[in-house]
């Protein structure tokens, strides 16, 4: 029996990628993290000296430099051509140009390409904005994830401060706002629910919790399968 996708939508924040390599560990499944992609396009634009309001540029540099994702012993690893931009795609310069470079219709046409091919025999948890409604409308489980912007800014100073990094829980709650405001009112792919997504508000619930609504549903959709 082929297996499922499930696709996990949602806000900066929102625990997608915590939660969607947790249910892949416990199924079994591929996890892929979408934003890494367009994070590693606009990490390669910063490198490359390539003018971020150049979309035919970037969309070279796609083409370019492949991005894959790996099983390292912790984590899954980030490349583009070779080189591990795990940590590199996370910093904060990337982070405050990521939605500019995610908003082109033609970086978004390569991406969404790469991702299906991907999901393509299923058995994948996908993470992003528009996994649900463009990348993989089919999807049997589909996620739309939200937390209010206290509580997301709250867990990513956290997390911050556990790694070291310095961080401003005042800035991340603007940063975060601000990234959602342009991911949900750009012309193409806009972070939307789907209609056929499950909203899971995350606000108060742990990650078990969590992890545990979305296992539900995928054992119901299993159920309904057989
Ligand atoms: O998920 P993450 O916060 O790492 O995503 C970084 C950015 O990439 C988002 O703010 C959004 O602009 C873009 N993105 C997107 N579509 C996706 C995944 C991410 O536009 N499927």
């Amino acid at each position: 029996m082929k297996k499922i996708n499930i696709a996990i939508d949602g806000p900066a924040s929102s625990g997608k990628s915590t939660v969607a390599k947790i249910i892949a560990k416990k199924l079994g499944f591929i996890y892929t993290d979408t934003g890494a992609m367009y994070r590693s396009v606009t990490y390669l634009a910063l490198k490359h000296q390539v003018s971020l309001d150049d979309e035919q540029a970037l969309v070279s540099l796609i083409l370019r430099f492949p991005i894959t994702f790996k099983q390292g012993s912790e984590q899954q690893l980030v490349f583009v051509d070779d080189q591990d931009v795990t940590k590199e795609i996370r910093m904060p310069e990337v982070t405050k140009n990521v939605s500019k470079v995610a908003a082109y219709k033609l970086v978004r046409e390569q991406l969404v390409k790469q991702q299906q091919a991907i999901a393509k025999d299923g058995g994948v948890v996908m993470d992003g904005r528009d996994i649900g409604t463009v990348v993989l409308p089919d999807a049997q489980v589909k996620i739309f994830l939200v937390a209010s912007v206290e509580e997301r800014a709250r867990r990513r100073h956290k997390e911050n401060l556990e790694k070291g990094i310095p961080s401003d829980f005042e800035e991340l709650k603007v940063a975060i706002e601000k990234r959602d405001y342009y991911d949900s009112h750009r012309e193409n792919s806009p972070l939307v629910q789907a209609v056929d997504a499950v909203s899971i508000d995350t606000t108060g619930m742990s990650i078990d919790e969590v992890v545990q609504a979305i296992i539900n549903l995928v054992n119901d959709e299993n159920s309904a399968k057989k």
